[in-house]
């Protein structure tokens, strides 16, 4: 009997989601200015992207601005990071602002979630998956790993029938 043939592939599906903060994240207050980009910042973020397979929804101020939404998507993509999505502008904390976009994606996949932000207007219960920046240094490295450790590494084993246990 061919084993591959009977082989039965268990996929669970886990929807990761980064709430990203742009200013004092994917740049530095000391050397940031308008509309600054940090080339080692964004790789953080693209490494951390490509470890989790997560998916960005842009909590930053640059989604109301235009311009600095095309010039993000464009430095993003040469790194393949797309934009999934933008939280709703409530008017108050970036918390709730963040709890409003889970609230209206829920679904019946579970939902891991991370924020990073230099601010720290969030929600009590949303701490726990709350990675601040300092804003003078933006996303680190530690800070990368540690986001990287919270959402989960994307696993490429494959099992062989050969190895499967019986
Ligand atoms: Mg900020």
């Amino acid at each position: 009997m061919d084993c591959s043939d009977t082989r039965s592939v268990l996929v669970i599906l886990l929807m990761k989601i980064l709430f990203l903060d742009v200013d004092g994240v994917l740049n530095s207050y000391k050397t940031g200015g308008r509309y600054a980009l940090t080339r080692s910042r964004v790789r953080r973020l693209a490494h951390i992207v490509s470890s989790t397979g997560c998916k960005i929804v842009l909590s930053s101020t640059w989604r109301k601005d235009p311009y600095a939404l095309k010039r993000l998507r464009r430095v993003l993509k040469y790194r393949d990071i797309e934009i999934a999505a933008a939280t709703p502008d409530l008017g108050k904390e970036r918390g709730l602002d963040i709890q409003a976009w889970i609230v209206d994606n829920a679904s019946s996949e579970p939902m891991k979630f991370a924020i990073v932000d230099d601010d720290s207007d969030m929600l009590d219960h949303q701490l726990p998956h709350f990675f601040q920046t300092d804003g003078d240094y933006g996303l680190t490295e530690t800070i990368a790993y540690r986001i990287i450790e919270h959402l989960g590494r994307i696993t490429h084993d494959r099992i062989s029938p050969s190895t499967r246990p019986i």
